[in-house]
């Protein structure tokens, strides 16, 4: 079978390769896959600068956003031939540590997991994968191809439970939501704040393309300004860019009690100039949390089905920007500037 193929940390290496079947050692579900989103992680793989091959092997199957459809299960599992499936990510790690070993595979303490498409475990870009049933998860089928949105949606359940617990330490009735950056992770967490009701502004450097439309579309407001001109600091800020003078900015303007939930990853070696005196008085006196949040577990990946189940299918196909079929792989791997979402289209 075909299958997107790198040879990790080199860059350039992307091809696409005859496979063989799935192993029966990667799970007793047999999926066909209809496609598989890319993101940073995977141009970060492509670029070679990412990745980690199977052991023994030297190659890795790329992709780790899914969408497929059950060919074989099990009698007993909890899907069946025909269902739309997303696969899980991340697997624990053999230890396995105390995290790993309650199904909190995301709080992973030794770094000892691996990740499908990712870190020691073949993806899932591929025409065929195996799975285990455990780590499938069912969708809507109503989602149809928006399906493939599953796993970057599990990415925010995971941020917004996060903020959840800590805005619960006390009486928490958060109204004003800020999303800093509207690339597919800041739109679906701002999807999910204005699931909850909240007022909701997009902050994000361009005034032009789908990104401001989508947020219109949404009921959020767009702005391309900055936290501190929407006036009231907010309850929440998800951020989602990663850039450092955003997080900071954030940090210095979150409101009372409020939470600030990074979500992106930064690259190292870039200096600010931070009054940190104040920032550390601003958040001791107003009970302010910064919290990290990364990958998600199971609990995630259904909390964003019923998330995706209840949005306007519309809005999520607009989500997806550009599809790409598989033998036209290189396309999907550059940028291009109205890109929100690219999807790679596999047995279409
Ligand atoms: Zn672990």
């Amino acid at each position: 079978m075909k299958a997107l193929t790198v040879l990790p940390l080199t860059a350039g290496s992307a091809r696409l390769d005859d496979i063989d079947e799935p192993a029966a050692a990667d799970g007793p579900v047999l999926v066909e896959t209809l496609a598989v989103g890319v993101c940073g992680t995977d141009i970060e793989i492509t670029s070679g600068a990412y990745g980690w091959p199977p052991p023994g092997r030297e190659r890795l199957v790329l992709g780790h956003e899914s969408l497929g459809r059950v060919l074989e299960a099990p009698a007993g599992a909890s899907v069946t031939a025909g269902d739309l499936v997303v696969g899980i990510v991340r697997r624990p790690d053999p230890v396995p540590c105390g995290n790993c070993a309650v199904g909190e595979w995301d709080f992973c303490h030794n770094g000892q997991y691996t990740e499908r498409g990712i870190k020691q475990r073949d993806g899932y870009c591929s025409e065929r994968y195996r799975i285990e049933a455990d780590f499938v998860v069912k969708i809507d089928p109503a989602l149809g191809r928006c399906g493939v949105l599953l796993e970057p949606t599990s990415v925010v359940a995971k941020a917004w439970e996060q903020v959840d617990r800590i805005g619960g330490r006390a009486h928490w009735a958060p109204q004003r939501v800020v999303v800093t950056g509207a690339g597919p992770i800041g739109l679906l967490a701002a999807l999910i704040a204005v699931q909850r009701g909240l007022e909701v502004h997009v902050l994000d450097q361009v005034t032009s393309g789908p990104k401001p439309d989508l947020v219109a579309a949404l009921g959020a407001s767009y702005h391309t300004g900055t936290i501190e001109d929407l006036g009231v600091g907010p309850d929440v800020v998800i951020e989602c860019t990663g850039v450092s003078s955003l997080v900071f900015d954030a940090m210095e303007h979150i409101g009372p009690n409020g939470v600030v939930c990074l979500t992106g990853v930064s690259s190292s070696g870039r200096s600010l100039a931070v009054d940190a005196g104040l920032l550390n008085r601003t958040l001791v006196l107003a009970n302010q949390s910064i919290v990290g949040s990364v990958n998600a577990n199971r609990r995630h990946y259904e909390a964003a089905a019923a998330t995706l189940a209840k949005a306007d299918h519309g809005w999520l196909e607009r989500l997806v920007s550009r599809t790409v079929p598989l033998e036209k792989f290189g396309d999907a791997l550059v940028r291009q500037p109205d890109d929100v979402k690219v999807v790679i289209e596999i047995n279409p």
